[in-house]
C-alpha cells in the first residue's frame, strides 16, 4: 500500500494532470482534495483530449476509482455538465468509477453571480479571479452558510436549510450590490437540473477510503494549483481559496489518519502564472509573446493569456520546501527547445540585496528577478524517452535545475501524451 500526492509547486498550470492520468497506472483510488471548477487540467490520452475541471485525473483507467473530497468546492452544474461531456467521448462515469463524499459543500449558484459582482466592484484592483464562485464558496464554507452535499438526500430538512441560507444572502445581493434576489423556485430549478443527476454518486467517501486504506489499497491525492497560490503559504492575497499544500490532503480527501510516503511535485520547465498579482521573473515584450506562443499558454478554463518568464529558482525552491516534495516532474522541457540560450531566475534582488530565499508577499512587488542565462539545445527532443538520449545542454538544464532546488528529478515530460514522459 502507498499513499501519493501530486502537486503544482508553483502557481499552477504546471501539468498535474498530465501526471496524474500517466501515473494511475499504479494506483487504485485518485481523491481530489481542495478546490473546485475553476481548474484546468488537460489531458490527453487514447480516448482524446480532454479539459478536466472537478472529475479527478484519474477518471480514464478503468478500475480506477475516483473520488471529489469534503475538501472540494463541489459545483454541481458544472460537474454534471463535466460528466456529460467526458461521456460523450466513450468514457464510463458510473457510481462505481466516481464518488462524491457526503460532507463535502455545495457551491450554491449565488457563489458565481457574487465573484461577478465582486470582481466588477473592484475595477481596476481585481483579483484576477476565474469567477467560478471559488472565493465566495470558500468564505461561505467558513462562515458555516452553505450546504454539505449530503443533504441532498434529504429533502425536506434541505428545503428549510435552503430557505434560511437565501433570505441571508438575498441581503448581501440586493442591499451591498443592488441586484435580484433569488426564489425558491429557481433554487429548486436547480436542483433538479444539477443536483438531483448526481445524487447516485454521493456516499459516505470517508468510510471507503478508511476501508481501502484497511484493505492496503495504493491512494492517490491530486492537488488543485499550486503551492503559491496556497492561501496560508502562497502569495496572499493573489492565492486560492483553499489549502493546495500536499500537507492538506488527508484532510480534505476524508482520511485524516493517511500517511503521506511520496510528493510528486509538479514543475514547469519555464513560469506561468494566471490573474493578477506579484510575478518577480515576468518576462514581456517579443520575448514572453514567443514563449506564451510556443507552449500554448492560455488558460484551459478561461482562455486567458496567461502571463509567462524563465523559470524561478527562488520560488520553486519555496515551492518544493511547502509542499515537501519528494522528488519532482519536469514538464514541457520540449517547449525551450526553440531558445538558444535559456534564461533562469536564480536569486531576487531586494531593497539592494540579493536574495534567494522567498520574501513575504507585501514586498514581492518590490523583488526584481536576477536573470542567468545556460546553453540551449535548439532540436526537437519530443520523441526521446530516454535520459541519456537527450542532448548534453538539455540533460544539464535538467541537472542544474534539480541542484537548485535541491529536490530529485524522477520524470521529465516532453510532450503532452501520456508516453511523452522519460522516467529516470
Ligand atoms: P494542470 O492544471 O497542472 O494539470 O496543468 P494544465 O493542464 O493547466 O496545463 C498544462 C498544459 O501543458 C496542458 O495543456 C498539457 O496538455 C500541457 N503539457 C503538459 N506536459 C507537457 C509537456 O511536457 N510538453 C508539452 N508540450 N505540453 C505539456
Amino acid at each position: 500500500m502507498s499513499n501519493c500526492v501530486i502537486v503544482g509547486i508553483n502557481w499552477g498550470d504546471e501539468g498535474k494532470g498530465r501526471m496524474v492520468d500517466l501515473l494511475t497506472e499504479r494506483y487504485d483510488i485518485v481523491v481530489r482534495y481542495q478546490g473546485g471548477g475553476n481548474a484546468g487540467h488537460t489531458v490527453i490520452n487514447d480516448k482524446g483530449k480532454f479539459a478536466l475541471h472537478l472529475l479527478p485525473s484519474g477518471i480514464f483507467r478503468s478500475g480506477v476509482v475516483n473520488i471529489l473530497g469534503n475538501g472540494v468546492a463541489l459545483d454541481p452544474e458544472n460537474l454534471w455538465k463535466e460528466m456529460q461531456e467526458v461521456r460523450s467521448k466513450d468514457v464510463e462515469i458510473t457510481p462505481e468509477t466516481l464518488k462524491i463524499s457526503d460532507r463535502a459543500s455545495l457551491l450554491l449558484p449565488w457563489h458565481k453571480d457574487l465573484d461577478v459582482l465582486e470582481e466588477k466592484r473592484l475595477k481596476d484592483k481585481q483579483y484576477g479571479s476565474t469567477k467560478q464562485g471559488i472565493a465566495p464558496f470558500y468564505s461561505d464554507k467558513y462562515q458555516k452558510k452553505t450546504l454539505l452535499v449530503g443533504e441532498l438526500l434529504y429533502p425536506d430538512e434541505l428545503e428549510a436549510h435552503l430557505q434560511d441560507l437565501m433570505e441571508w444572502k438575498n441581503l448581501i445581493l440586493t442591499q451591498v450590490y443592488g441586484t435580484e434576489p433569488y426564489t425558491m423556485e429557481r433554487l429548486k430549478a436547480w436542483i433538479r437540473d444539477y443536483c438531483e443527476p448526481i445524487l447516485p454518486y454521493i456516499c459516505d467517501t470517508a468510510s471507503f477510503l478508511k476501508k481501502a486504506q484497511s484493505d492496503g489499497k495504493n491512494i492517490l491525492f491530486e492537488a488543485q494549483l499550486g503551492a503559491l497560490r496556497d492561501l496560508d503559504f502562497g502569495i496572499y492575497p493573489y492565492t486560492t481559496s483553499s489549502n493546495t499544500l500536499a500537507a492538506f490532503a488527508p484532510i480534505g480527501s476524508g482520511l485524516p489518519s493517511a500517511r503521506i510516503d511520496d510528493v510528486i511535485g509538479v514543475v514547469k520547465a519555464y513560469s506561468t502564472c494566471v490573474g493578477e498579482g506579484p510575478f518577480v521573473c515576468e518576462m514581456f515584450g517579443a520575448e514572453a509573446d514567443l514563449l506564451r506562443e510556443e507552449g500554448s499558454e492560455y488558460g484551459a478554463k478561461t482562455g486567458r493569456p496567461r502571463r509567462v518568464g524563465p523559470i524561478d529558482l527562488v520560488a520553486t525552491r519555496y515551492g518544493v520546501e511547502a509542499q515537501s516534495a519528494t522528488q519532482l516532474a519536469l514538464t514541457k522541457l520540449d517547449i525551450l527547445s526553440y531558445i538558444d540560450k535559456i534564461p533562469v531566475c536564480t536569486h531576487y534582488l531586494l531593497d539592494g540585496k540579493v536574495i534567494d530565499g522567498f520574501p513575504f508577499p507585501a514586498v514581492l512587488d518590490k523583488a526584481e528577478p536576477v536573470i542567468e542565462y545556460v546553453d540551449g539545445w535548439q532540436c526537437d527532443i519530443s520523441q526521446i524517452r530516454r535520459f541519456e538520449d537527450l542532448p548534453q545542454a538539455a540533460q544539464a538544464y535538467v541537472t542544474y535545475i534539480e541542484e537548485a532546488i535541491h529536490c530529485p528529478i524522477s520524470f521529465v515530460s516532453v510532450g503532452a501524451e501520456r508516453e511523452s514522459i522519460i522516467f529516470r
